[in-house]
């Protein structure tokens, strides 16, 4: 049942509470570009502060069962993690589904905000604001976000996801799944985000990456991404073709580095230039890599 109520801080916008799927995209799909969805509200609240307009309507997520819950499910022969879009951060912090299978989630999630923050924010609401400090993690994971819209529902990589051009503001994602098989077992990972300080700081960048080896000690899955601030998250495509088939002895160091300079087209403020962020990326990155190839060195 769909109810509605005046909203006393945001003296001019109404609240709508569905409590499915369908009464959520039903609303949206009668309010337009009057409305949009809300979850824990967290970065909406900051945007807002920042001057953003408050829609007329909000159509909030809250009260909708089949975007809660964490289980691992059975798709075809593969075990996946399947995560509801309204899980808050602290609750994939700690859950012990996410520490157990994908413990590189429950990495990434320690680093944003602060614990009151994480107990309102949804993982949901972070990849759906396209710039969260999650989809980083996500991208080397292969994860796939369920998506329901108007027309159609389907599931689709959250690379596909974020290169898709297509507005998507109507798209209700519901779910993310994380792969969890055997060669993920032999999977390395590693996430780092890199603030002015140790914690409760934004991002100044945040880098990702998963490798592993195969029998003859060639790399055969390298994923890296990057992301953090206002620098939009996506892979690294060409960098990782480099690794394709090298062991680790081959592997051309600035080469790799030349390239992360090149494929990281990061922002530039008051602060920070983009050049500077480039060679964060690249340096943690590169080191990363190597601790992973050659523990030792830690
Ligand atoms: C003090 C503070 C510090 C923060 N620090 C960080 C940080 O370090 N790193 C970081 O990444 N973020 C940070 N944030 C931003 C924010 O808390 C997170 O990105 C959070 O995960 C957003 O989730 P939410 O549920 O609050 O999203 P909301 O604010 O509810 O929504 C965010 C956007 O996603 C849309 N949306 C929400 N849920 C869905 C859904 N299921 N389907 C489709 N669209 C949806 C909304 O319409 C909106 O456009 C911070 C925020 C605050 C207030």
């Amino acid at each position: 049942m769909t109810t509605e109520k005046e909203n006393s801080s945001l003296a001019s916008s109404v609240i709508w509470t569905p409590t499915t799927i369908q009464e959520a995209l039903a609303k949206k799909k009668e309010f337009g570009a009057d409305a949009c969805f809300i979850s824990g509200g967290t970065l909406l609240q900051l945007q807002w502060e920042n001057g953003n307009k408050v829609p007329k309507h909000l159509i909030s997520l809250q009260l909708i069962q089949k975007m809660q819950g964490i289980e691992v499910e059975r798709d075809h022969d593969c075990k996946v993690l399947s995560i509801g879009a309204l899980s808050t951060l602290a609750t994939c912090q700690n859950h012990s589904l996410v520490t157990m299978e994908r413990k590189l989630l429950s990495e990434a999630v320690k680093h944003i905000a602060a614990p009151a923050v994480r107990n309102q924010a949804t993982i949901g609401g972070n990849i759906a604001g396209r710039s969260g400090d999650v989809i980083p993690a996500l991208l080397v994971m292969d994860a796939e976000v369920s998506l329901c819209n108007k027309v159609s529902s389907l599931k689709k990589s959250v690379w596909s996801w974020l290169k898709d051009k297509e507005d998507q503001q109507d798209d209700l994602l519901t779910q993310v799944h994380l792969p969890i098989n055997e060669q993920e077992r032999n999977m390395h990972y590693f996430y780092k985000k890199i603030g002015r300080r140790e914690a409760f700081t934004a991002a100044i960048v945040t880098v990702a990456g998963s490798m592993s080896l195969n029998e003859l000690g060639e790399l055969d899955h390298v994923r890296l991404a990057v992301g953090g601030g206002d620098n939009l998250p996506h892979r690294l495509e060409a960098t990782e073709r480099l690794f394709k088939g090298e062991k680790l002895s081959t592997v051309t160091w600035k080469e790799v580095y030349s390239s992360i300079l090149k494929e990281f087209l990061p922002t530039t403020d008051a602060f920070l230039s983009a050049d500077y962020r480039k060679k964060v990326a690249a340096h943690i990155i590169i080191s990363e890599l190597q601790e992973l190839v050659f523990p030792s060195l830690k």
